[in-house]
């Protein structure tokens, strides 16, 4: 069953010293019964004003969103159905619990506002912090706890009504990186055991891989591409998404008679399989672990620099004026300054100009 459906979705700001702002812009877009989504995309591109209007905090401009098969904003009719009747389990990226309230209250509070029965609401708290490791807790106040165990409290709070949908933005993101790790694996035990559809947003790209059946690339408002994580990482549709999924190197290149090379060192060939039926000024993507280092085989370079990282070596040459990044087991060695030669696996190809200009790449953080 289609879950969460939105329409024609757009939302406009206006404020004094920015005028109107199109935050959302004209989203279609249909999440599954028990599908975990991820919103992804650079700060700004409009993740949070999503999950607020499906949430019911934040009004459409233009558009409709239906929920379980039932409207719950249509702006056309100006149908809008409150927050607390969508049915909905959130978790946000501040810590967002009251901490001059006890656990207790705090888990209890959506049941409260419910007005559920008392052994209901002892019931249902007890059984959200026994799934979330915070039972014998109920007394503690949320002051007194871990970052990590007080965003324990909110996914207790918002499991406690046994949502069907669970919208979490950035929940993890003031946690350190082993901590967010693990609670990633929570989070996905608590979508088996509860059977919710989540929704999920994040600017941290492996974050997003880890825990999504599909994901959604914005920009600017707009959906670049959706679709599940391994798709987006060896299809991505354009430079914008290859380089937001994973690392990347790009190389402009010039492709004449079905052989392809450097734009600024058109003598040497790049020795790789041309992009079908397509020649002149082109864009060459590829990925760090995508590249053989080698002395035999592939464009003759040399390392420029050599890194040593944790689980592999990283090496940078140059093709034309473009720096390349390889990554290569520690065995694989090379000096800096060595000759070598790269050899190109899958390269993936892109129009030399995508329109967007180098000011708005710099804003956007765009590589
Ligand atoms: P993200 O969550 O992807 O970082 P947001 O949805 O928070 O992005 O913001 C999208 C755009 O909408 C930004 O340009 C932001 O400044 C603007 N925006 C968000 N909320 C408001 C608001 N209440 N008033 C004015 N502009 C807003
Ligand atoms: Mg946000």
């Amino acid at each position: 069953m289609d879950q969460i459906v939105l329409k024609n979705v757009t939302k406009r700001f206006t404020t004094k010293t920015l005028g109107t702002v199109t935050a959302v812009d004209n989203i279609n877009l249909t999440v599954r019964e028990g599908e975990c989504f991820s919103f992804l995309g650079p700060s700004g591109c409009g993740k949070t004003t999503i999950l607020r209007m499906i949430a019911g905090f934040e009004d459409l401009s233009e558009g409709e969103i239906h929920l379980c098969g039932q409207p719950v904003s249509l702006k056309d009719k100006n149908l809008y159905v409150p927050p607390e009747e969508r049915g909905l389990g959130m978790v946000f990226q501040a810590f967002a619990v009251w901490p001059h309230m006890d656990i207790f209250t705090n888990v209890a509070f959506p049941l409260q506002v419910k007005k559920a029965p008392k052994a209901e609401i002892r019931d249902r708290v007890a059984e959200a912090l026994r799934h979330t490791n915070l039972s014998g807790m109920e007394k503690v106040y949320p002051s007194e706890l871990s970052g990590g165990q007080q965003q324990r409290i909110a996914l207790a709070r918002a499991i406690v009504t046994n949502p069907k949908v669970m919208l979490l933005d950035e929940p993890l993101s003031n946690l350190d990186p082993k901590l967010r790790e693990s609670m990633r694996f929570e989070i996905k035990a608590l979508q088996k055991k509860f059977n919710f559809t989540i929704i999920f947003v994040t600017h941290d790209q492996s974050e997003a891989m880890a825990l999504s059946d599909r994901m959604m690339v914005m920009d600017m408002g707009k959906i670049v591409q959706i679709d599940t994580p391994r798709n987006l990482y060896n299809k991505p549709q354009n430079r914008f998404v290859h380089s937001f999924l994973g690392q990347s190197s790009f190389i402009k290149v010039v492709v004449k008679d079905g052989k392809v090379y450097p734009k600024n060192d058109p003598a040497t060939e790049i020795p790789c399989a041309p992009p079908e039926g397509r020649s002149g000024e082109m864009l060459l993507a590829t990925r760090p672990n995508s590249i053989s280092l080698n002395r035999e085989k592939g464009f003759p370079t040399k390392i420029e620099k050599r890194i040593f990282l944790t689980d592999c070596t990283e090496y940078l040459v140059l093709v034309g004026d473009d720096v390349v990044k390889i990554q290569t087991p520690h065995r694989n060695s090379f000096r800096q300054g060595e000759e070598c030669r790269i050899d190109i696996a899958a390269p993936m190809w892109y129009d030399a100009d995508d329109g967007i200009s180098e000011e708005e790449r710099n804003r956007r953080q765009l590589i």
